[in-house]
């Protein structure tokens, strides 16, 4: 991204209007690549204006319908398996439903829902007459998938609901694709009851400075795809143009808007009530009713029950509530080998009974899922994990830290494993990261600083010494920017904890170095996967 000073490089563009406000005052801001994050003016392949008015972003480039372009398949069945961003997906409906009294009754409708998560928590946990709009695959997806009522037609272009008006329209991240937002905006004003309410997410202008996070002001921008990104003011100023007389524009966080908007004061009174604190409650709920369904209706758990299963997993995890994740883990576990390798065959050396059996063997099959994934990605140069499960290799993270939770002192055959997984953890992010595009880079580093974290403490357990040079990276500037720890802060937090661990068990002897157990599935699949 290249960010333009004022006596700069770009002239003012007068025959331009603010897309928020309709202001022709408008200057080059910033330029950007959509091959990544790149520093060069020569490389601008997306010019964004900023609007001195009202200080939107806007870009005019001529691109085909956002709409239009079909999603592919290999990252559909990434966005299954991830689920990502279902806990920001829910928080606007449950936390405005929480702020209202009874939903009976009531009508809810989501333009650009996507695979329909929402609509389906609308129905399934809120009581709602749910629908949604998605014109992308994702929708058709969505239906098969969920049960969901989704369909294609856009909203006053012939869709079924054109005559219908609903108590909440939803639309999160969708407005910052159209050209045209005010004429959508006045669409959803012309379906909302009287007393209903329109809630709108989308990225915040402001964020966009020199001083942001580069990575972070680069997806928020999103080059190609992103016609304005909206200020406060400018929302506001669209907003109440498109027919409604009443408005609550907030922050949810420095990189996003959320803006309610009524034709009467009782919704934005409720509104501004709503505390978005619940996220992960809401999550939760969702997650633990589809478990509940899903298990009723079959024995075999289907690729987005397993995705559904993993969110749950990692929710239990982060509570530290680790008989009910092993539970989870059971229920998991036949699918789970199933979808990882229909092939496959192994016994699990085991020692000490069921949870070490199936831990050892849950982590033995993520770490199988990551080195498909990384094969696949670098031989083939597939975009998104087309061959295996993506969820798997997170989810060894998160059966790494049940471990520690588990057992005290953990049994030698699982630090191996762990020690095994983690280390092509951290391998498979440096390459994530050598790939020099934004979203891997993002992804990379919220993967590589916990893994290095968890791996270091087990290397502790066993006795074993870190290899300073294979792990040099923790020095390096892009590591601690998100990790505010340098190699020596690890070293001396550790050292804490083991000493304080040696003096609740003096009588444990720690092994030498991690010996690899000769039957360790995983270090067997690794050897045969290097040759
Ligand atoms: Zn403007």
């Amino acid at each position: 991204m290249h960010f333009i000073s004022h006596d700069g490089d770009g002239n003012s563009s007068h025959a331009l209007r603010c897309r928020a406000c309709g202001s022709s005052n408008l200057t080059p801001y910033v330029c950007a690549s959509s091959k990544g994050m790149t520093a060069a003016f020569e490389d601008c392949e997306y010019l964004f204006h900023r609007c001195e008015d009202c200080r939107s972003l806007n870009e005019f480039s001529e691109e085909g319908s956002f709409y239009e372009k079909e999603q592919d398949t290999p990252f559909m069945n990434y966005y299954i398996d991830i689920i990502a961003g279902l806990d920001e997906m829910l928080a606007p409906i449950g936390s405005y439903v929480d702020a209202s009294r009874s939903t009976e009754g009531k009508t809810f409708l989501e333009l650009g829902c996507g695979f329909g998560f929402v609509v389906d928590y609308a129905a399934k946990c809120r009581g709602f007459q749910a629908a949604g709009i998605e014109p992308g695959g994702y929708g058709r997806l969505g239906q098969q998938y969920l049960g969901a009522d989704i369909s294609a037609t856009l909203l006053g272009e012939g869709s079924h609901h054109d005559q219908e008006q609903f108590d909440i329209i939803f639309s999160s991240e969708v407005i910052e694709h159209i050209p045209t937002p005010k004429q959508f905006a006045a669409t959803v004003s012309r379906h909302i009851k009287s007393e209903g309410v329109a809630i709108f997410t989308t990225p915040n202008a402001e964020f966009i400075t020199p001083e942001s996070p580069a990575a972070e002001a680069y997806s928020a921008l999103f080059p190609g795809e992103h016609k304005i990104l909206f200020s406060a003011k400018g929302l506001s100023l669209l907003l109440s143009k498109a027919g409604f007389s009443h408005l609550a524009v907030k922050q949810r966080r420095s990189s996003n808007l959320i803006a309610y908007a009524a034709s009467s004061p009782g919704p934005i009174a409720l509104a501004e009530a709503a505390q978005s604190g619940n996220a992960t409650t809401y999550t939760r709920e969702y997650l633990a009713t589809y478990r509940h369904s899903a298990l009723s209706r079959t024995e075999k758990i289907s690729r987005l029950g397993l995705a559904m299963h993993y969110r749950l997993f990692k929710d239990f995890v982060n509570n530290g509530w680790a008989d009910q994740a092993i539970d989870l883990l059971l229920e998991m576990r036949p699918s789970f080998r199933c979808e990882v390798d229909p092939g496959m065959s192994f016994t699990i050396p085991t020692q000490s009974g069921e949870r070490t059996e199936i831990l050892h063997e849950m982590l033995c099959l993520c770490g199988i899922c990551l080195l498909k994934e990384s094969i696949l990605s670098q031989d083939h140069h597939l975009p998104y994990p087309a061959g295996s499960i993506a969820f798997g290799k997170t989810m060894g993270f998160y059966i790494t830290t049940v471990i520690h939770q588990v057992f005290k002192p953990e049994p030698s055959t699982i630090i191996d494993s762990a020690i095994n997984y983690l280390n092509t953890f951290i391998d498979y992010g440096m390459w994530l990261r050598s790939s020099r595009r934004a979203d891997y880079h993002l992804e990379a580093i919220s993967l590589i600083g916990p893994a290095v974290a968890s791996l270091f403490l087990f290397l502790l357990k066993a006795g074993a010494a870190i290899d300073k040079k294979r792990y040099s990276f923790v020095e390096e500037p892009w590591f601690r920017v998100d990790h505010p720890v340098s190699y020596d802060e690890i070293q001396t937090h550790l050292n804490i904890n083991r000493k304080r661990q040696e003096q609740i068990q003096p009588q444990h002897p720690s092994p030498k170095s991690p010996q690899p157990h000769p039957n360790n599935p995983f270090r067997r699949v690794i050897e045969r996967l290097r040759k």
